[in-house]
């Protein structure tokens, strides 16, 4: 779009992979829409500018964070820190990048960061540049968060145990449970403030970008525009990583992916590997571990499995294992501390996706049309889970947590019996779906249209 030429976008990811893959894949695509592309990015978590698309320019900012600070548990107090640490240095990066501007060929055409920064709004406005709040996380799950007030005023929060397994019949098929999002080792307030502090720091915002589609999240799209953003444009364009040119050179991986997995899947039968992985950030308990192996275990089938470094709490996980076990499974199983997830949920091998429903993965895997197992852990995962396994019907929950017989005839459910097969085919019609949508006149594909002149225009 030679429109676009001349101009340039900065984008300021979160330091965290959920967070950074769709922001760089959202770089990714305006880039090919002709925009120059700048990418600010903290030393938390820092993005290795040389494994990536060389095509943008790379801005780092120091967030100094003391011994403790950085060993914090509490989550929200941890991003409280950080975005108290960022402001500065990303005041001075943005004005470094803007007094760069006055005899630039490619002027600057607004910031697009993440609304959980939130400081990103003064700063922005400080410097009267528009800025657009991409949403890493599903529409029905921020439509979820955005009616937390209502939830409260209606005695649905905070959330009594007794109440767990109730609808919330205002938003169905959510239920009472659905809304524990509140991360392990924070207070549930302090989260519904850090909640509400997004939802509202999108409305103060010249536009909303979602990785999603219609098609998938049609009717949240349309509560999200008529009931709480109805000022700002609201644009879905994903799934954003089978859109646009594919860059198999750069990885946005904090973790280097194990390419063993894919050597691995190789050596199996089609749809019989059960890929299990919980993201980079939901850890699990010994016990719940153990389960795990032994559901899997028990199930008969093939398994890849992503034991993340810090994914078992407060113990080397091999200790966890009774002694033999791996050998005992030999060909039937294969460990790694982190796999190139899109090409693994993409092999022919890959028969189903036992997951926490991080927003990215839940997308990924309907990409590729395979089925979902879900454990859901916090945040927005309860309410992915909740649309995977009752609205689009393409997984299964464990509704109970995570206990070994229920594991394996979860598994046998999804990748044996009947069941599976109508799950099998409503997951490959969602790809379908998926594929559609960036076609030319569909409806990511006119959306994306609408983002690229909406910038233009700002
Ligand atoms: N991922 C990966 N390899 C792994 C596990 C995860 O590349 O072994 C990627 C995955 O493809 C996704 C991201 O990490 O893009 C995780 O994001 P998600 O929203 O699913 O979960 P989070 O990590 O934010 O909880």
């Amino acid at each position: 779009m030679e429109q676009s030429k001349g101009r340039r976008v900065i984008l300021f990811p979160m330091p965290f992979q959920g967070h950074i893959n769709p922001m760089l894949e959202l770089a990714k695509i305006l880039h090919s829409k002709g925009f120059s592309i700048a990418i600010i990015y903290t030393n938390v978590n820092s993005l290795n500018p040389s494994t990536l698309n060389p095509n943008f320019t790379y801005h780092s900012i120091p967030v100094d964070l003391t011994e403790n600070e950085a060993s914090i548990k509490d989550p929200t107090l941890r991003l409280s820190i950080i975005n108290a640490k960022c402001v500065e240095p990303f005041r001075e990066c943005l004005s470094g990048l803007l007094s760069d501007d006055v005899n630039s060929e490619d002027p600057v055409a607004c910031l697009i960061s993440d609304p959980l920064f939130d400081f990103t709004r003064s700063v922005a406005e400080s410097f009267k540049l528009p800025r657009i709040v991409l949403r890493t996380g599903g529409a029905a799950s921020l439509a979820v968060f955005a009616a937390f007030p209502l939830l409260k005023e209606k005695g649905y929060l905070p959330i009594t145990d007794s109440r767990l397994e109730e609808l919330v019949t205002e938003l169905s098929p959510i239920k009472v449970k659905d809304l524990r999002a509140a991360m392990p080792n924070c207070d549930p307030e302090d989260f519904y403030r850090v909640i509400t502090n997004m939802v509202n720091e999108t409305k103060a915002s010249h536009g909303l970008i979602f990785n999603t589609f219609e098609d998938l999240e049609g009717q949240a799209l349309a509560t999200i525009r008529q009931e709480y953003y109805p000022n700002i444009p609201i644009f879905s364009l994903g799934p954003f990583h089978k859109c646009g040119p594919t860059t198999s050179s750069s990885s946005t991986s904090l973790l280097s992916p194990d390419q063993s997995c894919i050597s691995w899947l190789n050596t199996q039968a089609q749809k019989s590997v059960a890929y299990v992985s919980f993201g980079s950030v939901a850890k699990i308990d010994h016990a719940q571990f153990l389960e795990i192996a032994w559901g899997l275990a028990n199930s008969g089938q093939p398994f890849l499995w992503v034991v993340r470094p810090g994914l078992v709490q407060e113990s080397d996980w091999h200790e966890a294992l009774p002694n033999g076990f791996l050998e005992v499974l030999y060909e039937r199983v294969h460990i790694v501390k982190w796999a190139p997830q899109k090409e693994v949920l993409a092999h022919p091998a890959v028969g189903a996706f036992w997951t926490h429903c991080g927003w990215n993965s839940t997308l990924e895997s309907i990409c590729e049309g395979v089925p979902m197992i879900c454990t859901p852990c916090f945040g927005d995962q309860m309410v992915n889970a909740r649309f995977v396994s009752d609205v689009w019907k393409v997984g299964l929950q464990l509704e109970h947590g995570i206990e070994r017989g229920e594991v394996e005839r979860t598994i046998r459910r999804l990748m044996v019996e009947k069941e599976g097969v109508e799950i099998k085919e409503r997951a490959l019609n969602l790809m379908e779906k998926a594929n559609h949508c960036l076609k030319e006149g569909g409806s990511s594909y006119l959306s994306l249209d609408g983002l690229v002149k909406h910038i233009l225009s700002l």
